[in-house]
């Protein structure tokens, strides 16, 4: 039988797949929207405008424990792979090849070897992680598969650089680049004559000069692409994966107007604005599923990369964008590491239902392996991802899973919550360690959502047998720990830290 008995609908029964659509978000944080994923409203959420976030919460599932990576690659690597970042050692942002960005040269440790080169879909390329991406298994599975947005999954010059490496039958947008360098149509996203920026935004020709933002822009040739698709009568997956809200912060001349009214000052105002331009994608992307008669058999998942940032490049107070939540991107503070998410799976998902249970972004591969019904198409990873259809039920599933991260990098110039960690979560329950002063912070979120109140001291049992479990996972997936530059050591893994 289907793992995806959905009340009186099958797989089996019906005549085609369900069309597949992951709306990936950059840098959103937890509560930069208007759906609330906290217990009640917080001021963030009165803040932005997201009515289509809205309208897919109260069709689909939203679930308020879902959580990724601290920042971009090693969260969309884990999409694409199903695997932990322990496991699959892409373990911060790429760019360029074999060079560890943002590293911090000040600090007593020195950043341990990374697969710094990102995915590669063969094996024995230098510094990379070899495995098989989620759109060349559904491919297999008679998928057509379309890249829009931020690819960054590989070095620039490696093989994983380009989208249509990993699978993509088309890529609209997508290079080894983790952010544009211009949002403007009037900037050709970067292309200018002559001296191309290097994070220009590939093709998309027929918006240069325009005045159009990049959000608006992805999205009319991402649907104009659809259009043609649809031809073929196969169904489809279509990763959309917004650059929006990632930096450069800029005027999205559309929306901001209510944001100055409302008093935030330019650079918060521009924020806002890209989150309500994102939102209009993921609106028009719905209207157009209405339009077509797809909103049946279309399958939506909105997801954010990592959470939001905070101690760089915006304006208001710095370090609160996220609060009650503590810090934000790059932290392994639940400020850098929660994220909305919602699904809208038309038969199986209940409208308006909210799931509380623990997920992470690399069981996205694994579900969506299961909805396109290619859960038994080899892949030459171990996955690390699970099958998220039964919460999509609405079944009560996974309770005591282990999630776990893992950030050896030393970044410059940020708060003092940013710090190279590795860090366990169980139910709510959550252990922290830092790779800088070899100590461990422990939280109960569901107590103490702000991580202000270190339980360590008190909960020593606890704190242990986390340790060790969070030590044998990295001792097995051989993740690397930083160098202590005085001894030439490893920092130790969790599990040999006596207490
Ligand atoms: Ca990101």
């Amino acid at each position: 039988m289907s793992l995806l008995l959905c009340g009186s609908i099958t797989l089996h029964a019906q005549t085609k797949k369900p069309n597949i659509i992951l709306f990936l978000v950059d840098d959103m944080g937890w509560q930069d929207c208007s759906v609330p994923f906290y217990k009640a409203p917080t001021k963030w959420n009165a803040i932005y405008k997201t009515p289509n976030m809205e309208r897919l919460a109260a069709a689909g599932v939203k679930f308020t424990n879902a959580y990724a990576n601290q920042n971009c690659t090693p969260s969309r690597i884990s999409i694409m792979t199903g695997m932990n970042p322990v496991n699959h050692g892409v373990n911060s942002w790429t760019f360029e090849k074999n060079i560890s960005p943002e590293e911090n040269p000040d600090m007593n440790l020195k950043t341990p070897q990374w697969n710094i080169n990102g995915f590669c879909p063969f094996d024995g390329y230098e510094n990379t992680i070899y495995a098989t991406a989620l759109p060349s298994v559904l491919k297999k599975a008679g998928y057509t598969t379309i890249h829009s947005g931020k690819a960054h999954f590989g070095a620039y010059g490696t093989p994983g650089a380009d989208p249509l490496n990993l699978g993509f039958d088309i890529n609209i947008g997508g290079s080894a680049a983790g952010q544009p360098a211009s949002y403007l149509g009037i900037d050709s996203f970067g292309n200018r004559k002559n001296n191309p920026a290097k994070r220009a935004v590939p093709g998309l020709q027929e918006f240069w000069g325009k005045d159009i933002f990049l959000s608006e822009a992805l999205t009319q040739k991402t649907l104009t692409v659809l259009d043609s698709v649809r031809k073929n009568k196969q169904p489809f997956f279509l990763y959309l994966a917004q650059f929006a809200v990632h930096t450069p912060l800029q005027k999205d001349k559309r929306f901001i107007q209510k944001y100055y009214d409302a008093g935030l000052d330019s650079t918060e105002a521009k924020y806002a604005a890209m989150l309500e331009g994102m939102d209009k994608s993921l609106g028009d992307v719905m209207d157009y599923l209405d339009k077509n008669k797809l909103s049946e058999n279309t399958v939506i998942i909105f997801l954010s990369d990592n959470g939001g940032l905070t101690d760089v490049a915006r304006g208001g107070q710095p370090n609160k964008h996220n609060s009650p939540l503590r810090s934000g991107k790059t932290s392994g503070y639940d400020g850098g590491l929660k994220v909305p998410m919602i699904v809208y799976f038309p038969h199986l998902t209940k409208a308006g239902t909210i799931c509380s249970n623990n997920v992470i972004v690399e069981d996205m591969f694994t579900t969506i392996r299961q909805i396109a019904g290619a859960q038994n198409i080899p892949v030459v990873q171990k996955t690390d991802g699970l099958n998220l259809l039964p919460l999509f039920k609405g079944e009560n599933k996974y309770a005591g899973r282990i999630l776990t991260w893992h950030h050896p990098h030393l970044m410059s110039g940020r708060s003092s919550d940013i710090y190279p960690f590795s860090a366990i979560r169980i139910n709510d329950w959550k252990l922290i360690y830092s790779h800088t002063t070899q100590k461990f912070e422990l939280y109960n979120t569901a107590a103490d959502i702000g991580e202000a109140h270190d339980l360590f001291n008190t909960n020593k049992a606890r704190a242990k047998k986390m340790a060790q479990q969070l030590g044998a996972i990295l001792k097995k997936g051989k993740a690397g720990m930083p160098i202590v530059k005085d001894t030439g050591k490893p920092v130790p893994y969790p599990d040999e830290i006596q207490f």
